[in-house]
Order: structure tokens, then sequence, then C-alpha cells
């Protein structure tokens, strides 16, 4: 199988997809309406398994269950010999409360599928039901991945290290996700070769003085001004050390210190957040940031730490893979439903993970709700999100379409 090859599938056969997606709708919508109904957070998801289980219940399918996490890998060996491809599809949910007014919104308090992952779980089963009626078709394996813990609990890396990409019994050679999104139209697939989401680094910098009167402020060390220092030379340091053609976000979104108006505290603390799409840079802002602070700590005479807790690598699409998809995303949706994205997202991904090991494709559906303008409606991870269902076809159809493609 050469990656560079355009998809040779009968266009009638690559159209005939959709319909077949369209024609397990009230499936999918019945099953993404029971995760939205029962979200639940982080890397334990027994509701969420039960559910998957139940929609892949009778099909010819190898299931193993995660040990370390809910997750539910399903393997569908083709009637005919040849490579192993991965569909995966994460699973949890995020903690906010619901204020979509949806019917079918969230009956636990406090958490919310606001990401659309509930879409991604029902389109993979979806996807894993309509292949299985074309499992004489398929000269391969199709691993199907359900992820629990996407958002910032390193689900994925559980998996692999459980041994998901080898759970045909060899490396999985594709790779390829979907992320709905809320602010892109219906139905639409938007892709990119090469990176299409950030690396993301939470960092916390403790700047310890010595506490005091507000009033004699010679007589303490105060900690707040040196932090008010480190959060404009943080900015400084992105334009001068960084090249400008290599992008780079540095956010401080949490500052702390002190209790009351007349009172030098003895500790501040900056928490923010450090996005890249090279790990070049990335391994630049991380040394440079603890530089900062420390300097500007010792001259204001107070101690600096500057911890960076690692999160997600930069999620990066194999270049011909990801050209790829969008001319099979072309054949299988239309022409006008499949578009090249100008710019990665800053937003980060633990598909990253799969794509440091297996060349593949991580790819958007767009979901925004009818008579809805994408620029302006409540995008993924606000309370009051609300995603097109009739979007959900069109993910099927694609996760269906990649594994057709590359065990054909
Ligand atoms: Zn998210
Ligand atoms: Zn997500």
């Amino acid at each position: 199988m050469e990656p560079t090859e355009l998809p040779a599938l009968p266009d009638a056969r690559l159209a005939g997809l959709r319909a077949e997606a369209e024609a397990l709708q009230s499936a999918t919508v019945e099953l993404r309406r029971e995760i939205h109904r029962n979200p639940e957070q982080g890397l334990r998801l027994p509701v969420t398994q039960a559910a998957v289980l139940k929609a892949l219940d009778g099909l010819p399918l190898e299931l193993t269950l995660g040990k370390s996490t809910s997750s539910v890998t399903a393997v569908l060996r083709g009637g005919k010999p040849g490579p192993a491809v991965l569909l995966r599809g994460d699973m949890d949910a995020l903690p906010l409360g619901e204020e979509s007014g949806e019917e079918f919104a969230s009956e636990v308090d406090g958490t919310m599928h606001a990401c659309g992952h509930d879409m991604h779980v029902a389109m993979l089963a979806s996807a894993a039901r309509l292949l299985c009626a074309h499992v004489d078709e398929l000269a391969g394996t199709v691993v199907f991945m359900f992820q629990p813990g996407e958002e910032g609990h390193h689900g994925a890396r559980h998996m692999i290290h459980e041994g998901v990409l080898d759970a045909a019994g060899e490396r999985v050679q594709r790779a390829m996700a979907l992320h709905i999104h809320a602010n892109m139209p219906s139905g639409h697939v938007f892709t990119r070769p090469g990176p299409i989401m950030a690396s993301a680094d939470k960092f916390l910098v403790t700047v310890t003085g010595q506490g005091g009167h507000a009033s004699a402020p010679h007589n303490a060390i105060d900690p707040v001004p040196a932090a008010a220092a480190m959060v404009g030379a943080l900015q400084t340091m992105i334009t001068r050390r960084v090249n400008v053609f290599e992008p780079a976000v540095l956010t401080v979104g949490r500052i702390t210190a002190g209790t009351t108006d007349n009172i030098i505290p003895e500790v501040a603390e900056l928490q923010g957040t450090i996005r890249t799409l090279s790990e070049k840079t990335r391994a630049l802002v991380r040394a440079e940031l603890p530089k900062v602070c420390e300097a500007i700590g010792t001259a204001h005479g107070c101690k600096v730490y500057a911890d960076i807790e690692p999160g997600y690598p930069v999620t990066v699409n194999n270049a011909s893979n990801a050209s790829a998809f969008v001319g099979l995303a072309a054949e299988v949706l239309g022409a006008d439903r499949a578009t090249v994205m100008p710019d990665p997202v800053m937003g980060a991904e633990d598909f990253s993970y799969v794509l440091q090991r297996v060349p593949g494709t991580f790819a958007f559906v767009g979901a925004c709700p009818p008579d809805t303008d994408p620029l302006v409606a409540a995008p993924n991870h606000s309370n009051r999100v609300r995603y097109d269902e009739a979007a959900m076809p069109a993910g099927v159809a694609m996760y269906a379409a990649f594994a057709l493609d590359a065990l054909r």
C-alpha cells in the first residue's frame, strides 16, 4: 500500500458509504444521546464502556477491555489477508455543568460532553457495524480504539502501553481519528498535512519573598511586583527568543498572591500553558521560561521555583496520508465538503501519541447547528455548545472509507 496513492475505489461504492451511514443514523443518534445523558470523566468510564459493549454486541469482533482504564479495543478481521489499520474515538466528558438546553442534556451534575466525544463513540460504533457488513471486502484487519481520558488524562498513552497498536497481532500501519467541531460547517471534513494541533505543557511558577506590613515594603521582600514583571517578560521572551515563523503561545492564566490590602504576602504564584507546533520550539520555550523567571526573581530578592508539567505532544499528520484523506473525503462526501485547513489549531490532542508511532491522519468533522453562523456558535468546551447530529453520518462514512481504502 502506497500512502501517496489516490483512492481508487469505484465512486459508486464510496458514495454508497454515505448512504449506508445514513441508514445507521437512528442507532448512531440513540447511542450518542444515551452517552450524552450519562457523561463520565477521566480514565474510568464504566457506564460509557457498557454502552459501547452493548452497541457492539453480536458483531464479529474480538473485544479486549482495558486494565488501567475503561477502554474497549475491538478487532475486525477481514476476509482477505493484509495489513492492520486503527480507527480511534475518545469517550470522556468534561467538568462543567450543561446549559445547552438540549432535551437529552446531561443528567450528571457538573459533567458534560462538551467536546463531542459522545458523538465520536457513536460514530465509531456505527462504523464498526458498517465495516462488519463489508468484512469480505477487507484485505486486512481493523482495530477500533474506544479511548477514555483524552481531556488531559493521557488515555491514549495508557492504551498504547497496554498494546492497542498491536491488538491485531501485528503493528497497525495507519491510524485515523475524527474530532467533532462546533465552529465548522456541518458534515464538512477538515484536515491538513503536518502539524494540526499543538503541544500543551502546564507551568507553575512559585515566587517566594518575605511577608510584611503593606505600609513598609522596604522591610519586606514583596513577591507581587516580581510576579507581575514575569508576566510581561515571558511575552517578551516569546517574541525575542522564538523564531517568528515558529508559532508559540504562552498564556499566564492564573495569578495568586495575598489575602488582603494591608499585607505583603510571602508567596505569589503564576500558572499557565505553553503551546507550540514543533518539538524544537517546545523545548526552547521550556528551557527559557525558568531562566527568565529566576533572573527576575533574583533582581527582586525572591526565590523562584518554576515547574513545567509536560502535556500532550504536537499532533502531526503524515503529509501524504492527510492529503490522500482529503481526496477520499471529496469522493465520499463531495468535493465541497473536503477542505485542507490553512492553519493548525492551538488546542491539543492525545492522538498525538498514536501519530508519533504510526503514520496517519487526525481530522475534524464540522457539526455547527443548523441556522447558526459557525463563527459565533458556542465552541467546543462551552457549557452551551450544541452540535448538529446530522453531521454524524459523514463521520461514520469517513471512518469506514479510511479502513476500506487502506485495506482494499
Ligand atoms: Zn476537548
Ligand atoms: Zn476533544
